[in-house]
């Protein structure tokens, strides 16, 4: 095996890619690195700045105030401040498609993930690590799931977690997001040409982990 391995699982809004990509990152003993709580971090910090998100200008100016820390016990700080918990909220899920469609904003963030992956073994999810953060990752995996799946799984997970909302609520916002996310013209959401796709609507989270694992190991030994 060669030094470091990136691992690349790009896909649309709630698709369990966090959840899988956390438990192949442990089971490897590779860095798990969330870039979506990055862009969440940005979208709270704009919006408790007064800064409108839909205005790149406003938002912009901030950037050079803002330091994010993604943390190996999954908290996220940012500029001082823990946001785990805020950056999760529908207000947050409703803007950050319009912050992370800025190309301001994604440089600012692509930087600090490419160098993230420099120095150590990562799995990293997003929307664009196949297709622009890391192009030449040792594995590109494109993960899907129905909408209903998406909607339902991110439903429950937010009443685990007691974050207030309905599904009526999530369905939109999953719609929502993924159109903007795909319909970008600064590094959308797509498959890489050469990622594999991988649909987990009729797969458990073990059964989704399994098979990203399967993949890994077909590919890695190339
Ligand atoms: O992964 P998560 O759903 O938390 O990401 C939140 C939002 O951040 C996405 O809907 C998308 O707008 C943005 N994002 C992105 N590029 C990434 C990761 C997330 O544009 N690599």
């Amino acid at each position: 095996m060669k030094k470091n391995i990136s691992i690349a699982i790009d896909g649309p809004a709630a698709a369990g890619k966090s959840t899988v990509s956390k438990e192949v990152a442990r089971r490897l003993n590779f860095t798990y690195i969330d870039t979506g709580a990055m862009y969440r971090a940005v979208t709270y910090y704009a919006i408790s700045h007064e800064a409108n998100p839909r205005d790149e200008e406003e938002v912009k100016k901030l950037i050079p105030n803002i330091y994010i820390e993604l943390n190996p016990n999954g908290t996220v700080i940012c500029s001082g401040e823990d946001v785990t918990k805020v950056i999760r909220t529908p207000l947050v899920s409703s803007s950050v498609s319009y912050i992370a469609a800025m190309v301001s904003v994604r440089l600012f963030l692509v930087e600090q993930q490419r160098k993230m992956a420099k120095s150590k073994s990562v799995v990293m999810d997003g929307r664009d690590i196949g297709t622009y953060v890391l192009p030449n990752a040792d594995v590109k995996i494109y993960q899907i799931a129905s909408v209903k799946t998406r909607a339902e799984r991110r439903f429950l997970e937010n009443q685990q977690k007691n974050i207030p909302c309905t599904y009526e609520e999530i369905e939109q916002d999953v719609i929502n997001r993924d159109r903007i996310d795909s319909s970008r013209s600064f590094a959308p959401l797509k498959k890489a040409d050469d990622a594999i796709e991988l649909d987990t609507s009729n797969l458990t989270i073990e059964e989704s982990v399994q098979a990203v694992l399967d993949i890994i190991k077909e590919k890695v030994k190339e």
